[in-house]
């Protein structure tokens, strides 16, 4: 996308699932909207990295936006995933007391749960809790109906393109540097190409800072210094699908009430693997973005993953990875903080700081917030031709009907030929991946798009031919060829 220069209505820093739903619920309007991204595609950030839970809203403190915000998200997401062909899984959650001793926590729970206007919550004891998950353990368990699963970077690379599609500009690859207000109330944001190295300025009457793990930092340039964002990870281990269907349900432990997360637990992913995990741990270094992962905390998920899932066996952990909550508490006070979404400090300088979990439940109704705010200052009205539907599949191509399949395969032969052969991926959707409108293609791209070099072999039968795709029908001519380590690091985004 060419940017002109022109003055924007509005300007979004970050393509996180925050801002992606965002610029979305701006689409809806007659506004000139802009998203400036330092990655080469929407959800590389935070986004991509966490558990893929939409929580119901019972571990939130009562009157908190967290607390408002994830039960209307949870509640707007059966909606948007329809709209935008984004797969959901209503699964339930157990929140499990184990002994005495977790009574109290669960009990918080439940009242806060009630006070945040939870659907549907019932306190089960073990029998009941056995009818929805076989051979559980605890006495006493807090079942939420609506918690559910999807794909957090389906959703929000979903909500990008749709916002795309809309007339929304992105402009990726583009780190903001320095940021500030004219005389005249106009916002201008220098921001850095990734690629080329070359500097871009832009220009908004609105300014939204959703710049996750580095939103401090962007108030800052607009001069609004309100504390400092704290890295903390939570590393995962990744299951094979030979263990799908283990889990009928989430099950989570009773987090205590200064726990950094809500404890290391297992979450069936919509995609048919088990995450194990997230640890928390504050980020020991400088680099906010440093998402190793650490051989004592695989160790740890090693022996809970044992312990929560006695099937389990060596050959079933097939990656780990990890990912980085941008806290507002520092490591010695622990705990979570409120969101920050605050728009009057600056006027027209909207921040969304602090916007840990559950800002994946949360985006959509962050988003209309945000809208809200927009709307009030600008008045725009309603976009005519606002299209809230997405082409393409309602489904991945290796769940769909027999038939289905091979009426498709009859119509593209690109869907008689798969090129993934763990996850049943076909060269359609390969193609579909490299061929987004949204950004140019990158192997991570490809890689969440599809889900080709997800499975079990992680890439060692798919990469070699998607990189012939990419060289030969594509006409990437190897320029800046990766070392064949980087290669394997299939989030390299080098292309
Ligand atoms: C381990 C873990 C587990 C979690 N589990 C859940 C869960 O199950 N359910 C749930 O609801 N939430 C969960 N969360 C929280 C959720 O992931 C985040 O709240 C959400 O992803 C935040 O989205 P965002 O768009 O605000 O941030 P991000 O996804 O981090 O997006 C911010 C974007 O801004 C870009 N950016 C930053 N600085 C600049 C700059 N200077 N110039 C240009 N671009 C910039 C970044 O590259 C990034 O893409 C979890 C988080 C973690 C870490």
């Amino acid at each position: 996308m060419m940017f002109d220069g022109g003055i924007r209505d509005v300007l979004i820093i970050g393509a996180g699932v925050v801002g992606c739903a965002v610029a979305r619920e701006l689409a809806r309007y007659d506004l000139s909207v802009a998203v400036i991204e330092k990655e080469p595609d929407a959800a590389f950030g935070t986004s991509c990295r966490n558990s893929g839970v939409l929580h119901s809203g019972i571990n939130y403190a009562p009157g908190t936006l967290r607390a408002a915000l994830s039960v209307r998200g949870n509640a707007m997401m059966d909606g948007i995933c329809a709209e935008l062909k984004v797969p959901i899984r209503r699964t339930g959650k157990l929140t499990i007391a184990l002994d005495d001793r977790d009574l109290p926590g669960l009990y918080r729970q439940y009242e806060q749960g009630r006070a945040n206007g939870v659907p549907g919550m019932e306190l089960m004891d073990n029998s009941a809790m056995r009818r929805i998950q076989p051979g559980i353990g605890g006495m006493l368990g807090l079942w939420t109906p609506s918690s559910a699963i999807i794909s957090p970077y389906g959703l929000a690379m979903a909500l990008a393109e749709n916002a795309h599609a809309n007339g929304v500009e992105f402009c990726m690859s583009h780190k903001v540097e320095s940021a500030a207000m004219s005389r005249d109330g106009i916002f201008e944001v220098a921001a850095r190409d990734a690629v080329g190295g070359g500097k871009k300025t832009f220009k908004a009457k609105t300014l939204v800072n959703s710049a996750g793990l580095y939103s401090d930092e962007v108030s800052r340039m607009l001069g609004v210094d309100d504390g400092t964002i704290y890295a903390c990870r939570g590393e995962y281990f990744v299951l094979d699908k030979r263990l799908e269907g283990a889990l009928n349900t989430l099950i989570y432990p009773v987090p205590g009430p200064n726990d950094p997360g809500l404890g290391i637990h297992l979450t069936p992913t919509v995609d048919g693997n088990i995450l194990i995990g997230p640890s928390a741990e504050y980020v020991p270094g400088p680099d906010r973005e440093d998402c190793s992962t650490t051989a004592p905390v695989m160790e740890t998920l090693r022996r809970e993953g044992r312990r929560l899932l006695p099937s389990l066996g060596a050959g079933d952990y097939i990656r780990s990875f990890s990912g980085n909550r941008p806290k507002q508490t520092p490591p010695a006070v622990g705990g979570n903080a409120d969101f920050t979404i605050e728009g009057a400090r600056v006027p027209g300088f909207i921040r969304l700081q602090g916007i840990e979990s559950p800002g994946l439940t949360s985006a959509p109704a962050i988003a209309e917030m945000v809208g809200d705010l927009i709307v009030r200052r600008a008045k725009p009205s309603l976009r005519k031709n606002f299209v809230a539907g997405r082409p393409g599949l309602a489904e991945r191509f290796s769940l769909l009907p027999m038939e289905t399949r091979i009426e498709l395969a009859k119509s593209d032969p690109d869907y008689g030929e798969i090129v993934c052969r763990c996850e049943g991926v076909t060269k359609r959707e390969v193609r579909d991946a490299i061929e987004t409108p949204l950004t140019r293609p990158t192997l991570a791209g490809v890689k969440y798009r599809s889900r080709a070099m997800m499975g079990r072999c992680q890439g060692g039968f798919c990469l070699p031919r998607i990189m012939r795709m990419l060289r030969e029908e594509y006409g990437f001519d190897g320029e800046g060829v990766p070392s064949a380590t980087e290669l394997m690091r299939v989030e390299s985004p080098w292309l």
